[in-house]
């Protein structure tokens, strides 16, 4: 009854929002049928759920909302699908992206818009749009995505959701297609931070398929997420950049602050003081780690092939056609940034710079428990309001430093401007996702 309710919902929904490009009916079925028999085993057992469209999934599509893996289908599944299937949730379909997450808004995929099911006129964020619109549609209670520069935490405060974007090693990668594998991590979208919790517990914990996995304990996020925020520090950055920043979005931002004051948090000043660079550091070290991971797809080894006269002229063929516009942009800028008589003057300066702001990070702990800002400077734009690229790059101010730093961050839904959904960011100290999992739910 559920998998046809849950069928009957993306069936009627999706024609508008467009945030699925796979929706396995059969198989959904087929595991109604199944866990019909079964004994429940937990919270999840028979949840559905939706991926990006950049996590494996054996035997069904797989194709990073690009042109190149129009037909793929990976012989492996990701290990995070792999561990929610072990919790018995059930896979519905793969959600649209900006291809191989490069974007801001889901405009780059290449094969659907995804519409903002507060408003079809409006962007949904990106680059885990679909995710981001399947579950603040109701289509689905929760879905994964992936954030290398805020791909996560955007989406989720332009559809009005919680996102969670762990710290770098929690989740595996096993089965995620890379984009810029230092800073790439999974994480969940929600109705709530409880959610966030059961989901996040399911997917986190060191895995031997992927040498970056932490070995690192996982804690119990569910039984602690209603503890007591009194005495938390919350640090406010004194020189975070306001460019740009709708006031609307600062007020809601405020508020919330003082919501979490009301509760006992306590709320001190700290400086990152060069979170100003971030945006430029980022543009160079992922696109650079983007140029080297998209080498693989040479006609080859993946996907699609366009015949040539001789092998140069088969990968040049291949890879013209199947990268979109944003994609050769970067892997344009990423070759150069990493061609020798550059190297020292962009990417190793990119790395020393992130040293920097990694070490802003840890001496502003020192003061506070988390730190919090905006998600993103304004409520969801509409479509081709963003066609400057470097426009576009400018708008991730605010969660680059976290991948940079590797630290968790969460976007919990603060109010509405414009009409349209504004989310508040906290980002916690290497880990401790525990934390940020307690402050959602205080403030929820
Ligand atoms: N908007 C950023 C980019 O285009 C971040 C994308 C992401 O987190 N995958 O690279």
């Amino acid at each position: 009854e559920w998998a046809e309710k849950t069928l009957l919902a993306i069936r009627g929904m999706d024609k508008q929002i467009g945030a699925f490009l796979t929706v396995d009916e059969d198989r959904v079925m087929e595991s109604a049928v199944h866990l019909d028999e079964a004994q429940p085993n937990g919270r999840m057992f028979g949840v559905p759920y939706a991926l990006k469209d950049n996590m494996c999934t054996a035997g069904l599509k797989t194709t990073a909302a690009s042109r190149i893996l129009e037909n793929y289908i990976p012989p492996y599944s990701s290990t995070v699908h792999q561990r929610l299937l072990d919790t018995s949730a059930v896979l519905v379909g793969k959600t649209n992206l900006d291809e191989f997450g490069m974007g801001s808004s889901t405009e780059n995929s290449a094969y659907q818009l995804t519409r903002n099911p507060y408003n079809f006129e409006a962007v949904p964020g990106g680059s885990s749009g679909g995710s981001a619109a399947a579950v603040a549609a109701r289509m689905v209670p929760f879905a994964l995505g992936s954030d290398t520069g805020g791909s996560i935490r955007q989406p989720a405060a332009f559809c009005g959701v919680v996102g969670l974007k762990p710290t770098y090693g929690r989740v595996s990668r096993y089965g995620l297609i890379a984009f810029a594998s230092s800073l790439d991590q999974i994480g969940p979208f929600t109705q709530t931070a409880e959610d966030a919790a059961y989901v996040l517990q399911a997917i986190s914990g060191h895995d031997p398929l992927d040498s970056t996995s932490s070995p690192a304990d996982v804690d119990d996020y569910v039984t602690h997420i209603s503890d007591d925020v009194r005495g938390l520090r919350i640090g406010i950055v004194r020189d975070m950049s306001t460019e740009g920043l709708h006031p609307g979005v600062q007020d809601a931002v405020n508020k919330a602050v003082k919501v979490l004051e009301k509760a006992g948090a306590q709320v001190v000043e700290v400086s990152l003081p060069h979170s100003q660079y971030a945006v430029a550091t980022y543009y160079l070290v992922a696109p650079a780690e983007a140029s080297s991971n998209l080498s693989r797809y040479d006609g080859v080894r993946y996907g699609r092939r366009v015949a040539g006269e001789t092998l140069i002229e088969m990968y040049e063929r291949t890879r013209s056609e199947g990268f979109g516009m944003e994609v050769k942009r970067r892997i344009m800028i990423g070759t150069y940034a990493l061609s020798s008589g550059y190297y020292d003057a962009y990417y190793l300066r990119a790395q020393q710079m992130r040293t920097l702001i990694r070490q802003d990070y840890q001496a502003a702990f020192e003061q506070c428990d988390v730190i919090v800002t905006p998600t993103a400077p304004t409520p969801a734009f509409r479509f081709g309001e963003n066609s400057d690229p470097l426009q576009m790059y400018l708008r991730d101010l605010y969660t680059i430093p976290a991948n940079l730093a590797g630290l968790p961050g969460i976007s919990v839904p603060c109010g509405m401007v414009d009409g349209l959904p504004v989310g508040i960011q906290f980002v916690g100290r290497p880990f401790d996702e525990k934390t940020l999992l307690q402050i959602a739910y205080a403030y929820e």
